[in-house]
Order: structure tokens, then C-alpha cells, then sequence
């Protein structure tokens, strides 16, 4: 992929979860809107896998986490409370002429100065080459101006550190002129709606920016009716929103996602840090377990001055998107900021008794977080690969193929008779179909050449094609009756095997 440009690798991931029906914009029949997204039945079957595969390793495969799905509105003492009332805020920047809006952490600028002396300002948005973009700018400046002199290095700063002064004379990243630019002011991200008949200040609800606190809120509920024992953890999947200012980068940021978080609630005695390398470790090894190369996955930690007060360290798992590496999951050690501002805010003690100490406390929490719709574009992007196969007479052509990891895979194996036309074939192909269904997705395909249905699966990342052909039937005698081809879609080499073997192959290869 090395000779692609990260934007046309973007285009060609962008492209093909359209075409094959992984990811549609949301209500695109009447132009779209912003930030949310449709899945396909692919991507709808993509998706469910990340969840059940999250589901089983957090949740059902281990005895210390136990699932929970709390409502999407709650009452809104509880983002007061959590302090996203308050704080929930990103600067945002607005453009007079062109009515565009941008956080204003995400655009930078910098002063052209030759020989010494300040000349203007450039600006641009955030991206891998921003510091460089920046620069380009100030030499086109320079020249545009016919200024003679030294062009000093620009130094790139964010609009949240433009002095007043400075702001009627950065360029707007939309019109490239300057004077349009507001001053950065808090934005609240959290949607809003009034739950009742009444619409006023006393009906207001929000659609909950995250699913963690429902994890805290229902801590003593879950405590009382769940037999768990410290240290454990109460795991959630479920819809957030966020009114993301630049929802953008495809899935990445939108306004509508799905997150997966587990909210691991430890002694206050106990060594937070050792339970924070363990998760961080535990949720880098699980993307490897879908696919995601660990060469693509590198750490940051939030340093200590950026960390909000309560919080003793936060960690992000990055991932080498095409546009950049990014956060893709986040561990964040809480403290126990978040049940002791429930029980300060609700009246209602959120203490854990423990019964062989004999002694109370509010448990400390460390927060796995993270989005599926970033899981899937991870998948996606790691899974994406051109390369050659040969065509039916052996001519190689080049083919599309997604190396979806098989457990991650919206369908686990197709189903082929050689030709369509030979009832014999269809009826025995069906029949295969009907015994590995009640256990795997897979897909039933009787139309085009062989070669092609092959290079269709390929595109959508289906581990295996299956063939019924004539000696299925029996054609060259019993040895190879009721036996198929299997072909691995990257290897692309074919094995025989029995069909009363299928499934049990198929299922240890899938699992
Ligand atoms: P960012 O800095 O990218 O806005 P964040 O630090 O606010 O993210 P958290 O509040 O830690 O994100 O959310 C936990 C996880 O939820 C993130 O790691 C990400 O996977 C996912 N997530 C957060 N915001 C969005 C969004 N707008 N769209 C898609 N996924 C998101």
C-alpha cells in the first residue's frame, strides 16, 4: 500500500464499504447528515462480531466482569454530577463569512516573520503535515508579497493560544483571508432533548456522552444483586452521542457511535497502576486477536499537567489510521472521583463493605474506553490489500481483498455449486449451506464464473470458498464423493476434505 497516498487509501476504503455495503451515510437520499452513519448487512454483521467478540473475552469468558445495559437518558442530575454539565466543552472557532465552525484546538497558526519582523499569519488544519502545510504557506506568503529577507521557521501554534490581537489577522482555513475568526469559546458537546409534555428548564435531558456513567450509577445495584467481589468490573456496550463540532475522518468521529467500555472497580488500597498496565495490555492484545497488526498500535500517555485532577494517569492505545495516528482506546486510571460525586450528589453512600476486612471505602476505578465504529475503521484500514490472483485460465489479474482476521469476518465461508445450471450440483451445494448455517454466517452464491464469485468474496473478506463440483457427486468414483474444495482466500491454495469434516474444520480455523 506504500505507493498509495494516505487521502486515496481513505477514498479506497471509503469506496468499497459503500459499494459492498458495509457503510452508507445516514439519510443520504436526502443529502445526508453530518456526522452519523448507516451500517449495511455487512457492516451491520462486521460490527455485531466486534461487539460478541468484546462481549465474550470482557464479559462471559472471565468471572470477574459481569455486563450491564443501562438507559441512553438518565436523569440529568448525573451529568451534573459527573461534571459534563460543567466542563464537557470543546473551544470552538467560528468562521463569519463562510459560517464554518472548527475546534479551535484542531487549527493552527503561525506568524511569517522575515528578517526579524512579523509579516502576517497562515493557518491550516490539524493533520499529519501540519507544521510543514504551515510552512508552504508562509513561503508562498513570502513570495506572493515579494518580500525580500530571511524567512524564519514558522513556529505552529493552536488558535486556543492566539493572543486577541492576533485573531483578526489569522486567515480563516476556509476563505484563506483574515478577519472572519472569531475568539474560541466553550461549547457544550452534549445533545439535548426535554423528556415529558412540558418544554422547559426543568424537563431538559441529555442523550449521555458516554455509557461509563451508568456503570457508576448503578454501582450499589449491581453490588447488592450481583455476587461480585472487589476487584471486578461491570462492562456496557452501547450508543453515545456527542455534538462533535468537526465530525470527521470518515467513522472516526461522528456524532452517533457506539462505545465499549468496563469500568474495573479496585481497593482503594491496591496498586492502581498494576491493574492500569494490565488493562492496557489486555485491550492491545485483544485488537491483535481481531486483526489489527501490533506495528500499527503504539502507546501515549497523557502527561501529567493535560490529566484532569482526579485522574492518576490515562493512556491511550493509538492506532496508525491513514490520516495519522490516533486514539483508538482509552485507559484512564479515575480514582473514585466518579462514585464519590454520586453519592455527594444523590445523598446515597457509594461504599463497598468488605466483609474479610471488616472495613468500608469507595473503590478506585481503572476505565477501559472504547468506540466500535474506530474498531471497525481499524479493521478495515489493517484488512484492506491489493494484490494478483489468477483468473479461470490462469492470467493473472489484480483482485481487492479485506484480511478480515476469520472470528472478525462478516461471513465465514461461501457456499458455490460449480455451475448453476446442473440441479445436481445446486441441490447438493444448498444442502452444505443448510448444515453449516445453523452455526456459521455463510453466503449462498451460484451466479457468474467461479472465478469471479471467488474475487466478490475476496472483496468482502470471506476466509473461505467452498466448491461443489462434479466429483462431489461422484464422477470419479466414491473416493472423492461427497467431498468439496476449500479454497483460503489468502493463501488461495485448494484442499479436498469431506463434508461430514467441513464444519469441524471450519470452526477450528474460525475460533
Ligand atoms: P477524542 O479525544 O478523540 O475526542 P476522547 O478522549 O474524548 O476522544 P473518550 O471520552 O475517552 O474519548 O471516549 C472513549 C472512546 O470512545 C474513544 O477512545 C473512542 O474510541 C470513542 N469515541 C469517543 N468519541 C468518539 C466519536 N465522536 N466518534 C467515534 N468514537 C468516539
Amino acid at each position: 500500500m506504500s505507493e498509495l497516498t494516505e487521502n486515496a487509501f481513505m477514498e479506497k476504503i471509503v469506496s468499497l464499504c459503500k459499494r459492498r455495503g458495509f457503510i452508507f451515510q445516514s439519510s443520504e437520499i436526502y443529502g445526508g447528515i453530518n456526522g452519523f452513519w448507516d451500517f449495511g448487512p455487512l457492516g451491520a454483521e462486521l460490527r455485531k462480531n466486534i461487539r460478541d467478540c468484546w462481549w465474550n473475552d470482557m464479559v462471559r469468558s472471565r468471572d470477574d466482569v459481569v455486563g450491564l445495559e443501562s438507559a441512553i437518558i438518565m436523569h440529568p442530575k448525573v451529568w451534573e454530577a459527573s461534571g459534563h454539565v460543567a466542563g464537557f466543552n470543546d473551544p470552538m472557532v467560528d468562521c463569519k463569512v463562510s459560517k464554518q465552525r472548527f475546534r479551535a484546538d484542531q487549527l493552527f497558526f503561525a506568524a511569517v516573520i522575515v528578517d526579524g519582523k512579523a509579516a502576517g499569519y497562515v493557518s491550516a488544519l490539524e493533520s499529519e503535515k501540519t507544521a510543514e502545510e504551515l510552512q508552504e504557506k508562509a513561503e508562498t506568503f513570502k513570495r506572493k508579497k515579494a518580500l525580500a529577507g530571511k524567512l524564519e521557521p514558522v513556529q505552529a501554534r493552536d488558535f486556543t493560544q492566539a493572543k486577541p490581537d492576533e485573531i483578526p489577522l489569522i486567515p480563516s482555513p476556509a476563505t484563506g483571508e483574515a478577519g472572519s475568526l472569531t475568539a474560541p469559546r466553550a461549547f457544550n458537546m452534549m445533545l439535548q432533548t426535554w423528556v415529558g409534555a412540558l418544554r422547559d428548564e426543568s424537563s431538559i435531558a441529555y442523550l449521555r456522552p458516554e455509557t461509563a456513567q451508568g456503570m457508576f450509577v448503578d454501582f450499589k445495584a449491581v453490588v447488592d444483586t450481583g455476587r461480585v467481589k472487589i476487584p471486578f468490573g461491570v462492562a456496557q456496550i452501547g450508543k453515545s452521542f456527542r455534538n462533535e463540532i468537526t465530525p470527521r475522518n470518515f467513522i472516526f468521529r461522528s456524532r452517533e457511535f457506539e462505545q465499549m467500555e468496563m469500568e474495573y472497580f479496585i481497593s482503594d488500597e491496591d496498586d492502581w497502576a498494576k491493574w492500569h498496565r494490565y488493562w492496557i495490555d489486555w485491550c492491545r492484545n485483544w485488537l491483535v486477536s481481531v486483526g489489527i497488526p501490533a506495528a500499527k498500535l503504539s502507546e501515549y500517555n497523557h502527561p501529567r499537567e493535560k490529566l484532569s485532577h482526579y485522574s492518576k494517569g490515562t493512556t491511550d492505545i493509538m492506532f496508525q489510521f491513514p490520516f495519522g495516528a490516533q486514539e483508538l482506546w482509552g485507559i484512564a486510571a479515575r480514582g473514585n472521583y466518579d462514585l464519590s460525586q454520586h453519592a455527594k450528589f444523590s445523598g446515597v453512600a457509594m461504599e463497598y463493605f468488605d466483609d474479610a476486612a471488616r472495613r468500608r471505602f469507595v473503590p478506585h476505578v481503572v476505565e477501559p474506553a472504547v468506540g466500535v465504529d474506530r474498531i471497525m475503521l481499524a479493521i478495515l484500514c489493517s484488512a484492506y490489500a491489493e494484490d494478483e490472483a489468477p483468473d479461470e485460465k490462469g492470467k493473472m489479474e489484480s483482485r481487492v481483498v479485506l484480511r478480515f482476521a476469520p472470528r472478525i469476518a462478516p461471513v465465514k465461508a461461501a457456499i458455490f455449486p460449480l455451475l448453476k445450471n446442473k440441479p445436481e450440483l445446486v441441490a447438493k451445494a444448498k444442502e452444505v449451506r443448510d448444515l453449516l448455517r445453523p452455526h456459521l454466517n455463510v453466503f449462498y452464491d451460484e451466479a457468474g464464473a467461479i472465478g469471479r464469485r471467488y474475487r466478490r468474496q475476496d472483496e468482502i473478506g470471506t476466509p473461505f470458498g467452498v466448491t461443489v463440483d462434479f466429483d462431489t457427486l461422484g464422477e470419479k468414483g466414491d473416493e472423492l464423493r461427497d467431498t468439496v474444495t476449500v479454497r483460503d482466500r489468502d493463501t488461495m491454495k485448494q484442499e479436498r476434505m469431506k463434508i461430514s469434516k467441513l464444519l469441524e474444520f471450519l470452526l477450528s480455523k474460525i475460533h
